[in-house]
């Protein structure tokens, strides 16, 4: 019989150990809570109106059609048993438990608050398509009310954005709403100058971009400032609430930027299944809750587990799309029976894109920033996103929006904005219910109207 590989997650980790097993003699049975592989690279062009959400994240199930020892089941893991060694999946009212020969785990990583979960509530993250369809409705909403307020503070007020973690995806994101505010809407309002927006990004560091080293760290704090972006550094977010962000400075001296619109892009939280898997097998848990692999990224004293990516913490490797790749890859390796060798990541550079044509790049050493960086940006981007159809209209719509000033998805639904608060104060208990509880709640629905 062949061997049984369960993979958990449908992200860079999952979805390439499921391909590097293609010609494999295994049974694979992918498991992901959500139905589609996400590329986070580009969820900030979602948010901003560039790119739909379809474009980022492939149907799994589609990518994998023709890779006929590949099954996918939709379904949130909540346990993994390593004695069993069995997989507990969740969808809606139904359990599916999964045994395994071979394990890998790629569940990736959350949002973390630092402690504060409080600001969550006005300040969503960028994790996730619901994330980024929020975002992008509150973002266009907020030129939306300035049109409607009368009061100038107020005005003000919807008209001041603010990006907190000037990591990429905070430099990404301010840098898109500034070219939003300053190319894309003009003239679509008859009482507002979008153009007037102001665009704050905050960090506690004394850098942006800190990773990318002095040079291109000072080049993108420049181009920022060009394009119209206030950059606030060793400034410690305090507090986040419906009037704005308050921020503190090196003195301890504390101020409020008002403001509606709020984004949080910094620091991560690993999926908890770390937290399980280290409880069954005494192995540690950093504080951003990943799990220690051993070298070759499978758990001590279970060389059938092996988690890679976001959710693993390995050599200090950073949380990148490739170390993800390259870990899945490996562990593919040793699961088709190849000697069990330490993963050695290999860097093939980073990149963040600050407004259109100017990007920063680091690679082998080797640094550039502005146009080229740009086009090297474009480049690997086109090549990794998923899908003959994605790329082409990928590309279409970064015409329209670099070489002209539209934004082709501007849609946004009042569910889109308020689920995630409405389901929160619903709580904890709310549940979707059974297949037939739902059934039933949408024929009644259907026959009130
Ligand atoms: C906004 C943003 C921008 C980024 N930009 C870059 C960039 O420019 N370059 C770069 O290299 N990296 C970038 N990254 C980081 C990169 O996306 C991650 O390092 C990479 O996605 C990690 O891959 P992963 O497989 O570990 O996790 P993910 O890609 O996050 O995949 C996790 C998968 O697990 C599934 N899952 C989670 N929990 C469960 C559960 N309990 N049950 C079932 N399934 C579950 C999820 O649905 C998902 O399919 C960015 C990240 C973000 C958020």
């Amino acid at each position: 019989m062949a061997k049984r590989v369960v993979i958990i997650g449908s992200g860079f980790g999952g979805l390439f150990a499921a391909k590097a097993l293609r010609r494999a003699d295994v049974e694979i049975t992918l498991i992901a809570k959500t139905g589609y592989h996400l590329f986070q690279p580009l969820l900030y062009q979602v948010a901003t109106g560039i790119l739909s959400e379809g474009e980022i994240a492939p149907a799994t199930r589609e990518v994998l059609k023709r890779q006929k020892n590949t099954r996918v089941l939709l379904g949130e893991v909540t346990d993994i048993d390593v004695a069993a060694r069995t997989v507990t999946s969740q969808l809606l009212d139904r359990t599916t438990v999964t045994p395994y020969d071979e394990l890998v785990v790629a569940a990736g990583a959350g949002q973390s608050y630092f402690g504060n979960d409080q600001f969550a509530r006005h300040a969503p993250g960028m994790k996730s398509i619901d994330d980024a369809l929020e975002l992008r409705g509150r973002i266009f909403g907020a030129f939306e009310l300035a049109e409607l307020a009368t009061d100038a503070d107020e005005v003000d007020r919807l008209l001041t954005f603010v990006v907190i973690g000037a990591g990429p995806t905070g430099v990404e994101m301010a840098g898109q709403i500034s070219e939003l505010a300053r190319r894309a809407l003009v003239g679509d309002f008859r009482k507002i100058d979008p153009r007037t927006a102001r665009v704050v990004l905050v960090d506690f560091a004394p850098e942006v971009l800190g990773s990318f080293g002095d040079h291109l760290s000072a080049s993108a704090q420049r181009r920022l400032k060009q394009i119209g972006v206030e950059v606030q550094l060793g400034k410690k977010v305090v507090g986040v609430d419906r009037d704005g962000v308050t921020v503190e400075d090196e003195h301890g001296s504390r101020s409020l930027i008002p403001s509606f619109c709020k984004i949080w892009a910094a620091g991560v939280s690993a999926s908890p299944l770390g937290r399980r898997l280290a409880e069954q097998t005494g192995a540690e848990v950093d504080r951003a809750g990943r799990i220690a692999t051993l070298d070759d990224t499978s758990l001590l004293g279970h060389p059938e587990v092996f988690v890679v990516g976001d959710m693993a913490s390995l050599k200090h490797y950073p949380g990148v799309a490739q170390v993800a790749i390259q870990g899945a890859r490996h562990a593919a390796k040793i699961i088709e029976g190849e000697e069990r060798t330490p993963f050695v990541y290999k860097d093939k550079g980073s990149m963040a894109t600050v407004s259109r044509f100017h990007a920063v790049a680091s690679v082998k050493g080797l640094r550039f920033s502005g146009f080229i960086a740009w086009l090297l940006w474009l480049a690997v981007h086109i090549v990794y996103i998923v899908g003959f159809k994605n790329r082409v209209t990928t590309v279409m719509h970064w015409f329209v929006s670099f070489l002209g000033r539209g934004r082709s998805e501007r849609v946004a639904t009042e569910q889109q904005v308020l689920a995630r608060l409405a389901l929160e104060q619903v709580g904890d208990s709310f549940s979707l219910g059974s297949e037939a509880q739902i059934q039933e709640r949408t024929s009644r629905t259907a026959k009130v109207r």
